[in-house]
């Protein structure tokens, strides 16, 4: 299939100003010079513990943030050059779904006019018709017509999650970034929610950018992943590559985390020493040599490079 998306060397640092005129006395690397391709139809899973940048790629690779350096590619057209009228015309294509998509919503406006708005906004769909459309994606997102008139409090978090996917939808999509959607979710409620976003993929030949600290969740859904530490990728494969063989040291420690169903398997736990340390002032060299369980001299002044060592398996480490 062909390529829908290229990230590359992107960059996007905050400033930390200071004093009272707020002189800028340094850069919090949010995201740190990261590159990868996606295929049309794919999902990739973008998993770290929290702060490590994740949404923030998430945001800046739609341009919900603006880049501070790198380039994204969107069927081949740099996002982040295009004049706000032709980035306006794009930004129905990539959408994007917040964990908690009701944050975001006025609690005082019905559900199917708050699903609407955008629709109307874009100018893809005259008020007469809006209604009809607005219960067409509800009905795809498996919530019935009569919740089009009730309100945000009277939803359940699997049924808001629906909502928040159904008001991305109905834009019309090619791309959809999908920020924790399941990570406040009951279990069982996940499962229906990973469901019906496989099955809008299948039918509607939908790209997912899945972001989550949860790696078992991304085992269900993505078809390759990509481990983030301290605002860069570290390691990227197919989901199987990536779950039988992981090269980095952080992967592993991640994935030791998981449980497997298979009571014949056992696998040692790793635990990471310290806490993350700060995107502000991230250690030189390798930026986990502090917390890596194997690392050699070299790593602590060295960044190891990030390489292709095995089909679209690529890792940065220096023992690798
Ligand atoms: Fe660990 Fe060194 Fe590899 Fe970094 S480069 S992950 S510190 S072994
Ligand atoms: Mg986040």
């Amino acid at each position: 299939s062909d390529v829908i998306l290229e990230v590359k060397d992107l960059k996007k640092y905050f400033p930390i100003r200071s004093g009272v005129f707020q002189r800028t006395i340094g850069h919090v690397k949010a995201v740190d010079q990261i590159s990868f391709t996606m295929k049309r139809g794919e999902t990739l899973g973008l998993v770290g513990e929290s702060g490590c940048g994740k949404s923030t790629a998430g945001r800046t690779i739609i341009r919900l943030y603006d880049k501070t350096e790198g380039h994204v590619l969107y069927n081949g057209r740099d996002i982040h050059q295009l004049p706000p009228k032709e980035l306006r015309k794009l930004r129905p294509k990539m959408q994007y779904v917040f964990q908690d998509p009701f944050s975001s919503l006025n609690p005082r406006v019905k559900v199917g006019e708050a699903i609407g708005e955008a629709v109307v906004d874009h100018g893809l769909c005259s008020k007469a018709e809006i209604r009809e459309k607005v219960l067409e994606v509800l009905n795809i997102c498996g919530l019935a017509p009569y919740h089009y008139d009730r309100y945000p409090h009277e939803f359940s978090g699997g049924q808001r999650q629906r909502i928040g996917i159904a008001r991305a939808l109905i834009l019309q999509p090619d791309f959809i970034v999908l920020d924790e959607p399941v990570s406040a979710l009951d279990v069982s409620i996940q499962a229906q929610i990973i469901n019906l976003l496989s099955d809008l993929q299948q039918q509607q030949n939908l790209t997912y950018l899945f972001i989550s600290h949860d790696l078992s969740v991304v085992e269900h859904i993505c078809s390759s992943v990509a481990v983030m530490y301290l605002g860069s990728i570290v390691e990227m494969a197919p989901r199987d590559e990536l779950f039988k063989n992981p090269l980095h040291p952080y992967t592993k420690a991640l994935l030791s985390a998981v449980p497997i169903p298979d009571p014949t398997i056992t696998r040692e736990r790793i635990f990471l020493k310290g806490d993350i340390p700060s995107p502000a002032n991230p250690p030189q060299g390798c930026k986990f040599h502090t917390r890596c369980p194997v690392a050699a001299d070299r790593c602590r002044t060295e960044v190891p490079v990030y390489r292709e060592v095995g089909p679209e398996h690529h890792v940065a480490c220096h023992l690798v």
